[in-house]
């Protein structure tokens, strides 16, 4: 087997198939579910706070947040609705840019360059969930500091401090890690790192990305999850040869079912794109010039590519705790219902933790903004105010795609709750479509594609009460309108 092909085969036999919670590629290992009171191992838990510092005179930074991702921004966000940042907050972030809502990145930041692409500041955080855009002079203003491209390498929690890549040495009360994670990537033999070979996770990718589109003609993307859906979908509004590539028998396979995904994978067709399923790669082929020039497959032959983009997954990022043992075990960084993990003081949200899904028992790390940004604000109001209630989160996931302006067709869909079960899809997705998740007889998931706002808001309360619905009347229902009111009446 190629590396490439084992590669991609243990992301996808990872895959919590009937959980549908990890569609943001987290690892297996971090999606069993281990049932654990959210209160085992965290007993005994005392709150560090050491006094709040002016201005940091004194070196003592009240509340650290490492990472300076999504949930970096909210938690910044709750933080100074507290009247808790001014003095006593700092943020020590990897990237040059203050916190933003990644997920433009595939999205509105890759429309063609004459269809208004987003750039920053426009959407710092919070700006995604309706909140003040958080820019560099936001923090100023709030009495945040602020360290850029200086990643967070060592913890010492005896001394509760942090050491920087430049050397700084920062003393913490309490340490919330958002370090987010990482994306997956071909190894260099195989040529994952020729020049036109892309991965997405921050700006600075994206813009290189933008780079090689400028100039491309033929673009693979490896990968049939979100991140491929979203970058063939902009690669067609620059109007490029694209093919999708993916070990799968069909596109977003941990969440979509076949007849769901058959939908979208003719739209794409409608569209050019070209669709390349159970295929292997065996690597990436570098031309005269150095840049990448073909996609070699497991059965030989070659597909040619002058842009590559890669989208096979994302790790967690628990390297520089890793020498203070917090438990990683279940892949990301445990943390309880509060967001604690088993070291007083430190704290762990967003894609990094991994956290006890309260309405379906289990331990589970979602790399979705949704969580982000809760579990932040949850995390700082416990720290807090002492608030002891757990965290419930309800697993929702949504892409919208080919939202630039003169596309033929807009593309949103949500779905919320477990994807177990049977399914029932009503619609024709023209534009509209619905498939319901249930389970001994209780509806468990609900996809909908370009619903009303009204519609959409149905969808959490359906996922969270679990009704038991008539399955005859759903599959009868002539309409997605009709089927939503058959499940409503459910509640
Ligand atoms: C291209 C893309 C598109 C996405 N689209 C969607 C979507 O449509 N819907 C959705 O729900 N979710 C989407 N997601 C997922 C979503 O963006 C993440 O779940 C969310 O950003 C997680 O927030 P976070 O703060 O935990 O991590 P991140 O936002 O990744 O932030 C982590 C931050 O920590 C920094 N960091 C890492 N290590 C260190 C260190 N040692 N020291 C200091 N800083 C460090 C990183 O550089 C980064 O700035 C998308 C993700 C990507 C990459």
């Amino acid at each position: 087997m190629s590396a490439v092909r084992r590669l991609m085969a243990s992301i996808l036999n990872s895959l919590p198939t009937k959980h549908g919670l990890s569609l943001w590629c987290p690892r297996a290992d971090s999606l069993h579910p281990t049932h654990q009171p959210s209160s085992v191992g965290f007993s005994g838990f005392r709150r560090s706070y050491v006094a709040a510092s002016s201005a940091f005179a004194n070196d003592n930074r009240e509340f650290v947040i490492v990472g300076g991702g999504n949930a970096a921004g909210y938690a910044a966000r709750t933080l100074v609705e507290h009247g808790m940042a001014d003095g006593r907050l700092c943020i020590v972030s990897k990237e040059a840019y203050a916190p933003y809502e990644r997920p433009a990145l595939t999205k509105a930041y890759l429309f063609p360059l004459d269809k208004k692409p987003a750039r920053l500041p426009g959407f710092h955080t919070c700006v995604g969930s309706g909140g003040e855009r958080q820019s560099p002079d936001w923090y100023k203003e709030k009495g945040i500091e602020m360290f850029y491209e200086d990643p967070v390498t060592s913890v010492d929690i005896k001394k509760q401090t942090l050491m920087t890549n430049s050397g700084k040495l920062l003393k913490y009360g309490s340490l919330i890690i958002a370090t987010g994670s990482t994306t997956s990537r071909f190894p260099e033999k195989i040529g994952g790192s020729l020049p036109g070979v892309h991965y997405i996770r921050d700006v600075a990718d994206a813009d290189s990305l933008i780079s090689s589109l400028e100039r491309a003609q033929k673009v693979v993307i490896v990968g049939g999850g979100y991140i491929g859906m979203e970058v063939a979908a902009a690669a067609v509004g620059w109007n490029l040869d694209t093919t999708i590539i993916f070990p799968e028998s069909h596109l977003l396979q941990r969440l979509f079912t076949p007849s769901l995904a058959r939908r979208y994978e003719e739209l794409y067709q409608e569209y050019g794109v070209k669709f390349l399923k159970g295929v292997s790669i065996k690597n990436l082929e570098a031309g005269p010039d150095g840049r990448v020039a073909a996609v070699k497959l497991g059965d030989g032959s070659t597909i040619e590519a002058d842009t590559v983009i890669i989208g096979i997954g994302a790790k967690p990022v628990v390297s520089p705790f890793e020498s203070v043992h917090l438990n990683t075990t279940v892949g990301g960084i445990q943390v309880d219902g509060q967001f604690r993990t088993s070291i007083p003081g430190i704290f762990a949200v967003g894609d990094v933790a991994a956290f006890p899904l309260k309405i379906y028992d289990r331990i589970a790390r979602v790399e979705h903004v949704d969580h982000a940004r809760r579990s932040a604000q949850h995390c700082i109001k416990a720290l807090l105010s002492a608030q002891t209630h757990t965290y419930d989160y309800l697993p929702y996931f949504y892409s919208r795609v080919f939202e630039y302006e003169g596309s033929p067709r807009k593309i949103w869909w949500q779905f919320f709750g477990d994807n177990v079960g049977e399914t029932i899809e009503i619609g024709n997705f023209d534009p509209k479509l619905a498939t319901f998740w249930i389970d001994s007889g209780k509806l468990k998931g609900v996809l909908l594609e370009s619903g009303s706002t009204e519609e959409f808001q149905l969808l959490p309360e359906l996922a969270r009460r679990q009704p038991f619905v008539d399955k005859s009347r759903l599959q009868n229902a002539s309409s997605v309108e009709e089927a939503l009111e058959v499940a409503r009446t459910a509640l």
